[in-house]
């Protein structure tokens, strides 16, 4: 969409650096940084750059990260920043320039909800985020900083009542689980390959439903191990019921593509229906109800596969 001027008129923002290539964890390992132009040259292919306000992530202050980090995790990967060796969690390899491009990650994300909130935009979209697994104190599963608990916490603080988290990545959303798990502010659902076959193996069941206040606000449909497009439009109607019941203000979607029967990561064996219509579903629901959305990357480690699975589903998104 363009104005009399040419310059283009969207309710969509899209924040991307060429930084986040940094965020590659090194030969061998699935999570490499050429995810994020390959995927962007498959935006451009499908015209979809045109439909939505591209911008450079402004980078925010360390101390937004304690929105949900502990200021001991922070150091670590801060120390981790000059080429430490190890580990800054479990699954999570330490390498040069980790916390500068994990804060840029996050800062994407945040800068997506500043947009929406001073009411510029209705969908802010950053691809290099959705790190579910990381815990307040720990990296963990290929995540530095987890952006989404970040986002959530810094939604509350700016006077937002109610969040919801969607999560179809194929690994459960554990980080985000339990960052909201007594919480009925931030009500969180995850789609997921059945975590008896998939990392992280020890949550994403049915009958974690959350605790204490968050007790009825955490809800998980796990999928059978080799899950086809029949199944998983089945269990996203139903958590669609759940978005009509909650009435979000915000929904921060972690979109990842993972579940693809062409990624590797995992046993499912989804085609590009299942992502189109969840997205045309959340789409349709931002309609009815008017929430403000953030729609946040996660998984997926092949190509072409991940920059057309996450493009349907941006198209969806934007209304195109
Ligand atoms: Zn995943």
């Amino acid at each position: 969409m363009q104005n009399s001027k040419g310059k283009i008129v969207s309710k969509a923002v899209l924040f991307y650096s060429e930084d986040f290539k940094k965020l590659d964890f090194g030969i061998g390992h699935p999570m490499r940084g050429d995810r994020y132009e390959k995927a962007l040259l498959e935006f451009k292919k499908e015209g979809l750059l045109k439909q939505l306000e591209l911008k450079e992530p402004r980078l925010v202050s360390k101390d937004i990260l304690e929105f949900f980090h502990t200021r001991e995790y922070i150091k670590r990967v801060e120390a981790a920043n000059e080429g430490i060796l190890g580990y800054v969690g479990e699954e999570a390899p330490a390498f040069r320039g980790i916390f500068d491009v994990g804060l840029l990650s996050v800062s994407a994300g945040l800068n997506c909800a500043d947009e929406l909130l001073k009411g510029s935009f209705e969908l802010g979209i950053n691809f290099c985020g959705g790190w579910h697994h990381a815990f307040e104190d720990r990296g963990r599963g290929f995540c530095i900083f987890n952006d989404i608990a970040v986002i959530a916490n810094y939604l509350l603080d700016k006077g937002i009542g109610k969040v919801m988290i969607v999560d179809y990545d194929a690994h459960h959303g554990d980080g985000t689980q339990k960052a909201f798990y007594n919480s009925r502010d931030v009500y969180t659902v995850s789609l997921h390959q059945d975590p008896k076959t998939l990392y992280p193996f020890l949550t994403g069941f049915e009958d974690e439903l959350g605790e204490g206040r968050g007790l009825g606000f955490n809800r998980n449909f796990p999928l059978s191990t080799y899950c086809q497009d029949k199944e998983f439009i089945s269990k996203f109607s139903l958590a669609a019921e759940i978005i009509v019941g909650f009435r979000p203000e915000f929904v921060i979607v972690q979109m990842g593509v993972d579940g693809s029967g062409e990624c590797f990561i995992s046993n499912m064996q989804l085609s590009r229906k299942s992502y189109d219509y969840a997205s045309k579903v959340i789409a349709g629901l931002q309609k009815e109800i008017g929430f403000r959305l953030i729609v946040l990357g996660g998984g997926g480690f092949r190509h072409p596969m991940l920059g057309k699975n996450w493009g349907i589903q941006i198209k969806n998104f934007i209304g195109g």
